[in-house]
């Protein structure tokens, strides 16, 4: 009788896995290892007993979830496998962290407001050949205006609209 040998790279038929990996619709969903699954529902589960199921479908500032997922990983490379607070696994709920910001990052336009990422601010240096003049004072405008003009025409064009405009609701 013929052995049959589970193919788990595809590069028996080269069909298998491989195949279906590189079709979007088809999402090889089976390879995914299913440890961290079952951890994921166990923070999930000690999370709704302790808030509410769902609860962090609310949103929660991106710092926040950050810091909390690398407390956990933290703890863990410590050598620390297991929360004092819940008793399951740091990892288990580092995962948890990722999702819930892997879920916030794949609908921006429901967790957008939750984003507060450091950003550098661009840095703006006058060169020296521009001496005398200055950036706009429009946030994010890089446009130089000469001293003592505080916006360029675009942004000047602006302000006093709405000069204008707080003055006519103000009559
Ligand atoms: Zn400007």
């Amino acid at each position: 009788m013929e052995e049959t040998v589970q193919d788990f790279t595809g590069t028996v038929d080269g069909k298998g896995y491989k195949a279906s990996m590189d079709d979007p619709a088809k999402l090889p969903m089976a390879l995914i290892p299913t440890a961290i699954l079952r951890g994921i529902a166990a923070a999930l589960g000690y999370g709704a007993k302790k808030y509410a199921p769902n609860n962090w479908r609310r949103g929660m500032k991106y710092s926040e979830v950050y810091s909390a997922l690398q407390r956990h990983l933290v703890a863990w490379q410590d050598g620390e496998e297991l929360d004092g607070e819940s008793g399951l696994s740091h990892l288990d709920h580092a995962a948890c962290c990722l999702a819930f910001l892997r879920e916030y990052t794949a609908t921006p336009t429901l967790y957008a407001a939750f984003d507060d990422r450091y950003r550098r601010e661009m840095v703006r240096v006058v060169h020296p050949a521009d001496r005398g003049s200055k950036f706009c004072d429009a946030p994010g405008c890089n446009v130089l205006v000469p001293r003592p003009q505080a916006y360029c025409f675009t942004h000047a064009k602006k302000v006093l609209a709405e000069i204008d405009a707080a003055r006519a609701s103000a009559r």
